[in-house]
């Protein structure tokens, strides 16, 4: 029923439609029915996966939580370094169907090691700067993991140098944050303006959120100058508690992402529309929900793209629906166990990629 034909619908950011077949292809329609129908919006990005598969212990094959999970645009987090990217832009990127940005580790091994800078040899600015030069279409960023497990002794410094990389090559930081040292005031007080706190909602001893869902006074500061939070799931890395009640407070994610590994494809993540739904289970609007997974990540990502051209022609789009059953044998639980339970479940349907409707 459904056919490789241009898809035509009028303007905005998330509408209801049936797709119809029509004598010039297959037609959007919009429709204010009931429940059950399907929802177009701009195609889905998850700003925090890893995909270098191969080469690092954790990385799954972009393929499998790209397109075929309504996800049209990945943001690998820190899976290669200043010595590993070049692989990844050879031999990843080039033989993915889902587009891919790269944050480049400030552990030069990225993710081959998983205490990518325990050891300061591991770390080399110049190293890291000239490989962000040699690929600044592909790099949106550095990544610095900067919890106690992966740091030790080196505390805070690979965050002063993944700070001092990015300022350098005017790019973002994504942080990750969990467990102490160093503290997370330390960490979020060298942040600014379109830095991206990963691991937002993680739950564990020493996170940035009163018991109230208000941030932390230095959350607080990180946000009014201009901080980004990023879900990034993860094995240990959701509390849903947590997420409800900074949701409930006011403070949602500004980007809803996976952190997507071969250690939590199986659950809990499994992908990025389950992830979505989990948000909509902890209280987000759907509205918001599809905004934290389409423009702000692609802003993030410095890959914004609109979904529709001049004359309302659909040039990328995700399109789902809302189903009131879970997928087959699918449980929503987050990092800790807890059972989720949504009342609505974000399904992909098809995709649209330059015009043409990928699958149906
Ligand atoms: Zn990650």
């Amino acid at each position: 029923m459904i056919t490789r034909k241009p898809l035509r619908v009028i303007g905005g950011d998330l509408r209801t439609a049936r797709l119809e077949p029509d004598p010039s292809g297959v037609k959007l329609r919009p429709s204010d029915g009931p429940p059950g129908e399907l929802f177009i919006g701009p195609g889905w990005a998850d700003a925090h996966a890893h995909v270098y598969d191969g080469m690092t212990e954790i990385g799954v094959a972009a393929d499998q939580v790209g397109l075929a999970t309504g996800v049209h645009l990945l943001g690998d987090a820190g899976s290669a370094g200043a010595a590993t990217l070049d692989g990844l832009v050879k031999y990843v990127i080039p033989a993915a169907d889902v587009r891919i940005r790269a944050w480049v580790n400030i552990g030069s091994y990225g993710l081959v090691h998983m205490r990518e800078t325990a050891d300061i040899r591991d770390v080399d600015v110049d190293a890291t700067l000239a490989a962000i030069d040699r690929h600044r279409d592909v790099v949106c960023g550095v990544k610095v993991r900067s919890s106690g497990l992966i740091v030790g002794a080196m505390g805070l410094q690979p965050l002063q140098l993944g700070r001092l990389v990015a300022r350098e090559a005017g790019l973002p930081l994504m942080v990750h944050i969990g467990e102490p040292p160093p503290l997370i005031e330390d960490v979020l007080d060298l942040l600014g303006d379109g830095d991206v706190v990963t691991h937002c909602y993680h739950g564990k001893t020493g996170h940035p959120w009163r018991a109230d869902g208000r941030p932390s006074p230095a959350l607080d500061r990180a946000l009014n100058r201009g901080v980004r939070l990023d879900v990034g799931h993860g094995a240990a890395s959701f509390a849903g508690d947590v997420a409800r009640r900074a949701i409930a407070a006011g403070f949602p994610p500004h980007s809803i992402s996976t952190d997507v590994h071969v250690r939590n494809i199986r659950g809990p993540v499994h992908d990025l529309p389950t992830t979505m739904t989990k948000l909509l289970a902890c209280g987000l609007p759907l509205d918001d929900v599809i905004a934290a997974v389409t423009r702000t990540p692609r802003e993030i990502l410095g890959a914004p793209e609109p979904w529709l051209d001049e004359d309302g022609l659909v040039r990328h789009a995700t399109v789902f629906r809302l189903a009131d059953t879970p997928p087959p044998h699918r449980v929503y639980t987050d990092a800790r166990g807890a059972v989720l339970d949504p009342t609505a479940h974000i399904v992909p349907v098809a995709t649209i990629r330059n015009g043409t409707l990928e699958r149906g």
